[in-house]
């Protein structure tokens, strides 16, 4: 396509619960997507809805509107948290996915984090969210969690460490606040988790995290 005919356009993208939005939910924004004749639509790899190709007047007044359906950008926390439909809603689910994924959407950190941190939970053994390449990655088993850290999916990809095994919520939750506290306190602004555990290693993330704990 010509550059010159190419025009400047803008998305709105409602942060959608870990992609999980009521039957009603989806039913208002199809109206205002229909009022405002939203040229597409598309699902991101975050499982956000994005509305595309907008005017940046479009796009102000379709922020104001969508506003209760806008997922606040974390300060401190996490950049998004991916969670697979689990035991609630997949037959091969063996641990609420959705449940554990909306707590961690809620942690909160000190300070701001030194770089995108993302976040995938599988309510099984099959890792639909791919764990393994997120900066915290967790799924589960009959026995309880696996917790990854230091994944990345992107152009520069790391299959992230596992750190424990068969925890309970209160554990993930507990033990990612401090991987998250160790990754603050020796990485670099804009370095991503994956980076920090190539020079770190799992080894030295272990000992500062488990320090005077006995669950390993
Ligand atoms: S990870 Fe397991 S529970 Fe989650 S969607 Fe995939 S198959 Fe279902």
């Amino acid at each position: 396509m010509d550059p010159e005919t190419i025009q400047k356009t803008y998305a709105v993208v409602p942060g959608l619960n870990m992609g999980l939005f009521t039957p009603k939910d989806l039913g208002t924004i199809l109206q205002i997507i229909n009022r405002y004749d939203v040229p597409a639509t598309k699902i991101t790899s975050a499982q956000r809805l994005a509305l595309l190709g907008m005017s940046e007047e479009e796009m102000t007044a379709l922020q104001k509107e969508l506003k209760s359906h806008i997922r606040k950008t974390a300060i401190n926390g996490v950049h998004y948290v991916q969670a697979c439909p689990g035991l609630k809603w997949c037959k091969y689910g063996i641990a609420d996915s959705l449940s554990l994924g909306k707590k961690l959407e809620e942690l909160s950190m000190s300070e701001p984090l030194n770089a995108k941190v993302k976040v995938g939970v599988s309510g099984c053994r099959m890792c639909c969210t791919e764990p393994y390449v997120r900066d915290v990655g967790i799924f589960a088993s009959k026995k309880g969690w696996t917790l990854i850290f230091g994944g990345n999916g992107a152009g520069k990809p790391r299959i992230g460490d596992i750190v424990a095994k068969d925890l309970n919520d209160d554990e993930v939750l507990v033990l990612v606040k401090k991987c998250l506290n160790v990754y603050q306190e020796n990485s670099k602004p804009r370095t991503r988790t994956a980076r920090f555990m190539e020079r770190f290693g799992i080894d030295s993330l272990k000992e500062k995290v488990f320090e005077g704990s006995p669950k390993e």
